[in-house]
């Protein structure tokens, strides 16, 4: 049997080994959303770029995650690239939730308009990157050998890629196909016919189990956790709405530039306290009626701070599981009891609970009693029973936030390694910097701002811009954070969290909290202040001069050689 981790299509590194190191001003890791629009900022700013990218095509997670039913759970007008008009004009949506297919044709349609395929390498997987500091260079290697030397060091690897493998005992021995929905295979799977386990009930999950469920012969769903599953209510588009969408595109992006999660609406401007009890379930009803997200954005502005308008908000949604589900033992497991609505992502999904009706579809609760091994004939469980399958879905989820960037063996000064560093804390700068990490830059890092990531990284990418155009205009060498300006953003986003009730996903094993991944700190891992704060915070620091950021020359490093001891 082929392992998981091993079963997606073409995961090798296609470029032959060089000896001799290539150089550029900037390299970058990953070709999604943040890699395609950082090598768009460098180039821009006259710099030369190499994105090293693993798969073998643009789209980072969407190239991946090719599992049945996966879609974008934001609306496809607001999940793009933003930074120019003709691109918005000459690009056509096909549905409210854009499709991976659809996300995948977007991701070339704009690698190729803007020429970039020259300067991405796919098939090329990070290894190694090495702060070099009698040079202040980093050099980077790949899996195949080949090494690159550069100044600037930008990681654009994604909150969420590094994919959970399975760990269960006996993975290897299982007879049947396994499959894992962060990187599923590039054919065709056939599920008509089969015995199919599902393990796993988050966003992929969720996505995938009601397709499963329509062509397999039966279907076995193992849940852990149970969610507040939202449905998506996704449509295909018209031609009228592509043209609304279009002709509206300035007024679009001034309201995802206001709106905290970068969406492009108003907030509802209602607070739950404010609100008659006797009207108070209407606007519950009416945003589970609009679908996906609405459910937080469209209610009320306390949901996420007022343990009140939560409670009511999640009783709803038990109660429509126990209207839509008719088993009434398995509408129970379904339920969510022990976490506050959206403490921890939700899924959103169509026909999600609706498919627990089917009758080839089961529901098997591995809370109490957890998966213990896999057997060359399907699943067992740890009062030895056995469920037999011919196929099983892995959707173990992603370590999130800090996963992609440690699974690279990445070193700063003094070879300090950073997936030492942040199993210590998430340690960063604004979610864009590390200390003792010089010229290195993230997008979308730890301590970044929790959003719909697309706008954010735009102005992300910029900051990164302007950052490195201001340490070459100071004739610096290196620009790196603080210790201190480091501490004080881990107390800001610390802050920030537990005004909310997000941190309460912590104990439901949420991803935001590092909970998923056992040994993984628990700490605050995005920035939940809303990307215009976000955006502002950032954009102050600069305007500021760099306060929390130290430069360094090699003549002031010559002239004083204290003034560069290494810290720590
Ligand atoms: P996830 O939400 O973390 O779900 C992982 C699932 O695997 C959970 O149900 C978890 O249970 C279960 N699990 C893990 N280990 C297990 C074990 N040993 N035994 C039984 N169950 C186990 O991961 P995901 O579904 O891949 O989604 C992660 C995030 O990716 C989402 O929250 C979302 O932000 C993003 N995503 C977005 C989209 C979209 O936009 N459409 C689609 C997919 C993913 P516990 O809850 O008990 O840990």
């Amino acid at each position: 049997m082929t392992h998981p981790a091993h079963a997606a299509d073409r995961v090798t590194d296609g470029s032959a080994g060089s000896r001799d190191p290539k150089t550029y001003d900037a390299i970058v890791i990953g070709a999604g959303f943040a890699g395609i629009r950082m090598l768009h900022e460098l180039r821009t700013r006259g710099l030369t770029a190499r994105v090293l990218e693993r798969g073998y095509g643009p789209g980072g997670t969407w190239h991946w995650n090719r599992y049945p039913g996966a879609h974008s759970d934001t609306p496809s007008w607001v999940y793009c690239f933003l930074f120019d008009k003709d691109l918005l004009q000459d690009w056509d949506w096909n549905e409210r939730f854009p499709g991976q297919r659809d996300m995948e044709a977007y991701f070339n349609h704009v690698v190729d308009r803007f020429d970039m395929r020259r300067d991405i390498q796919f098939d090329t997987r990070v290894t190694s990157a090495v702060f070099n500091e009698s040079i202040d260079r980093w050099l980077v290697t790949t899996a195949c050998g080949e090494t690159f030397e550069c100044t600037y060091l930008i990681s654009a690897t994604g909150v969420l890629h590094a994919v959970i493998e399975p760990s269960f005992p006996g993975v290897e021995e299982f007879e049947g196909e396994s499959l894992v929905t962060g990187h599923w295979p590039d054919r065709p799977v056939d599920f008509v016919g089969k015995r199919v386990a599902v393990i796993g009930t988050g966003a992929s999950a969720v996505q995938s189990i009601p397709i499963i469920a329509g062509d397999a012969d039966r279907l076995i769903v193992f849940q852990r956790t149970a969610n507040y599953v939202l449905p998506a209510r996704n449509v295909a588009l018209d031609d009228w709405q592509r043209n609304a969408i279009k002709r509206n595109y300035d007024h679009l992006k001034e309201l995802i530039s206001r709106h905290p999660f970068a969406l492009a609406q108003e907030l509802p401007n209602r607070l739950f306290s404010e609100t008659p009890p006797e009207l108070r379930e209407g606007a519950f009803e009416r945003a589970w009626e609009l679908g996906d997200f609405q459910f937080i954005f469209f209610t009320y502005d306390d949901m996420l701070t007022n343990p009140e308008a939560n409670a009511m908000g999640a009783e709803f949604v038990r109660k429509k599981i126990r209207a839509i589900v008719q088993d009434p033992a398995t509408a129970e497991i379904l339920t969510p009891r022990n976490h506050p609505i959206f403490s921890k992502r939700p899924p959103v999904g169509v026909n999600y609970y609706e498919t627990y009706n089917r009758p080839n579809v089961d529901l098997v609760d591995v809370r109490a009693n957890p998966i213990a091994r896999i057997t060359p004939r399907g699943i067992e469980l740890a009062d030895g029973t056995e469920h037999e399958v011919d196929m099983i879905v892995y959707a173990l989820g992603f370590d999130a936030a800090t996963g992609s960037m440690s699974r690279i063996d990445c070193r700063g000064r003094d070879g300090e390694s950073l997936r030492e560093k942040w199993l210590r804390a998430p340690d960063t700068f604004l979610g864009l910097t590390v200390e003792g990490f010089p010229n290195m830059f993230m997008l979308s890092g730890p301590g970044a701002q929790f959003s719909n990531f697309p706008p954010a990284i735009e102005g992300q990418a910029e900051w990164i811009g302007r950052a490195i155009d201001h340490t070459r205009a100071q004739g610096a060498e290196t620009m790196e954070p603080t210790r201190e300006a480091a501490e004080r953003w881990a107390a800001t986003i610390t802050q920030i969290a537990e005004a909310t009730l997000v941190p309460k996903g912590a104990e439901a094993g949420s991803w935001i909290y590092g909970q998923n991944i056992p040994g993984k700190p628990k700490a605050t891992y995005f920035f939940l202040g809303g990307v215009p704060m976000y955006i502002e915070m950032i954009n102050a620091e600069a305007d500021a001069g760099y306060r929390g950021f130290r430069f360094a020359s090699v003549e002031a490093r010559t002239a004083d050689p204290v003034a560069h001891t290494p810290r720590r």
